[in-house]
């Protein structure tokens, strides 16, 4: 049973996006002033549009970088172009998920797919970014969460955003590598970082706010813009953010997984080893007090992220 949500947002044209860079889908705008090379990323997962309305936005109200460089990239172009209201679900992507190939040895290896082309289509502008914002939207709705990765330099990042108000450290994904943790973005020891930001709902309205709200802070914390829209941008009234430990994945062994009860996210589980889910025979039970439950899915095929268990920060 799949749950269904009210569709609010409308897919923008991207068309006029077309580029510059001889990629398709992806601008770049330099400054004269040397600065860092900002990517903002959209798209990774095809029905994913708020970060396709966020970067039309920014792009329609020409912003540009004060100083250094700054790309726009829409990713899973191919997927969107399939997107379709009626059936919001079936463009998430055409062959397999583009958010689980980032890894050198399935980017340089031989199989092949429509995500894996666009890929390493895209690799350059990852390859030459400083910081790197993938915009993204979850199943259900509820507080947006910044997806740090568990690497410092990103939590740094993080904080230096300021909002969403939930900072999630963690692994990924069984099943593959995340852009996010893509080379130097998970290496402590490069400057260059990443956050993925998962901005609310796929079709709520105010994931396509969230999401446009934040790449102007990513850029107001990475010094694209000027003092003074700095500080504009990174004017806030929230409370401080919170950092949830990831400590673990759940990913679904059988045919037949099934959660205990409606999950949607962010649920605190007060006790060690409450029964949350069934997978197959298998009792999945809390491993410790007061675990919280991350972004639970329901795409509950047999490899797949289930849901992830961590643990608010002191
Ligand atoms: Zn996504």
């Amino acid at each position: 049973m799949v749950d269904r949500f009210p569709m609010e947002l409308v897919a923008p044209d991207i068309a006029p996006h077309v580029g510059n860079t001889g990629i398709p889908y992806v601008t770049t705008l330099r400054a004269a002033v040397s600065g860092p090379h900002i990517v903002l990323a959209a798209l990774i997962h095809g029905n994913e549009i708020c970060g396709a309305i966020a970067l039309d936005h920014l792009l329609r109200h020409g912003i540009a970088p004060a100083r250094g460089a700054l790309t726009f990239a829409f990713c899973n172009v191919e997927a969107y172009r399939r997107f379709d209201p009626e059936r919001p679900n079936a463009s998430r992507y055409l062959d397999e998920d583009m958010n689980r190939l980032w890894d050198r040895a399935t980017l340089d290896g031989p199989r092949r797919s429509t995500e894996l082309r666009r890929a390493r289509a895209l690799r350059p502008v990852f390859d030459n970014a400083d910081y790197l914002l993938d915009l993204h939207s979850m199943q259900y709705g509820g507080a947006p969460l910044i997806l740090a990765g568990i690497v410092d330099k990103s939590v740094e990042l993080a904080r230096r955003i300021r909002a969403p108000g939930v900072i999630v450290r963690d692994h990924g994904h069984a099943a593959g590598p995340r852009l996010r943790d893509y080379d130097a973005f998970a290496d402590p020891a490069s400057p260059r970082a990443a956050l993925l930001v998962e901005c609310g709902q796929h079709w709520e309205e105010s994931a396509a706010d969230v999401a446009t709200v934040t790449a102007y802070r990513f850029l107001a914390a990475c010094g694209a813009l000027t003092p003074e829209a700095s500080r504009k941008a990174l004017e806030i009234t929230a409370p401080p953010q919170r950092v949830i430990e990831v400590t673990e994945a759940i990913t679904v062994a059988s045919d037949d997984f099934r959660f205990a009860a409606p999950y949607r996210g962010l649920e605190v589980i007060p006790r060690a080893g409450t029964e949350i889910a069934r997978d197959g025979g298998r009792a999945v039970v809390t491993p410790y007090d007061d675990c919280v439950l991350v972004m639970p899915s329901q795409q509950l095929a047999r490899g797949h992220t289930a849901v992830r268990l961590g643990r608010y920060a002191p």
